[in-house]
């Protein structure tokens, strides 16, 4: 079973991708874990990427799916794989239907979880940070025990410049423009699942789960 995964920030997209590879004992593929393995071996792409890297520059796509595909193409992907993260555009959807066509395989189902922009703006601004040991909290969901003060340490919390309303704003806007013509694409192929991410974390995992289970 080959999966793709989607959803906004703070949809929970990480800690559902982790259930599902641990219960069905395929590999994760996150697009930045395989940049950095590619990067710290040293594969001819990897070298080629962290030159634009060193430069601040956007990798193109041909280096970013040359390493997708090097990923793919691993032996532990041979019975299934989850990945996340990729593609982003069409260009690099249809890239990555070429390269799994050459593998003999395909896209078999596509997760998007859906949350309303309003909670994610909730979870994504409610984040705070101790300033002294690190420790993360959520002023709705994961409070401390006395405002902005760290259970663990008495440090001081603060919240990340990246975290404020208009940054998330910005961050969220981007994401719904960017992947919605994507969204599109897999629902033309007929293998999107819209899943409610505003479920308790547990529901929305069987929901996913059964899905995959029907499948097979
Ligand atoms: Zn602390």
């Amino acid at each position: 079973m080959n999966i793709l995964f989607m959803g906004p920030p703070g949809a929970g997209k990480g800690t559902q991708a982790e259930k599902i590879v641990n219960e069905f004992q395929i590999p994760h593929i996150s697009t930045g874990d395989a940049f950095r393995a590619a990067m710290s071996q040293g594969t001819p792409l990897g070298i080629e990427a962290k030159s634009y890297v060193d430069k601040g520059l956007l990798v193109p796509d041909e280096i970013t799916n040359g390493i997708v595909r090097d990923r793919l193409a691993q032996p532990d992907c041979d019975k299934g794989f989850l990945l996340d993260g990729f593609p982003r555009t069409i260009a690099q959807a249809q890239a990555l239907d070429g390269m799994l066509a050459e593998l003999d395989k395909k896209i078999d189902v596509v997760f998007n979880l859906v949350v309303d922009r309003g909670l994610l703006l909730a979870r994504l601004t409610g984040r705070r940070i101790c300033k002294s040991c690190g420790a993360t909290y959520h002023v709705i969901f994961n409070p401390p025990k006395q405002e902005g003060i760290c259970d663990k340490c008495s440090g001081e919390l603060y919240q990340r410049s990246d975290d404020t309303e208009e940054k998330v704003g910005t961050r969220l806007d981007e994401y719904s423009n960017k992947t919605a013509p994507l969204l599109d694409y897999y629902r033309n192929k007929g293998i999107l699942h819209e899943v409610n991410g505003e479920q308790d974390i547990h529901q929305v995992t069987a929901e996913i789960s059964s899905i995959l289970r029907g499948q097979s």
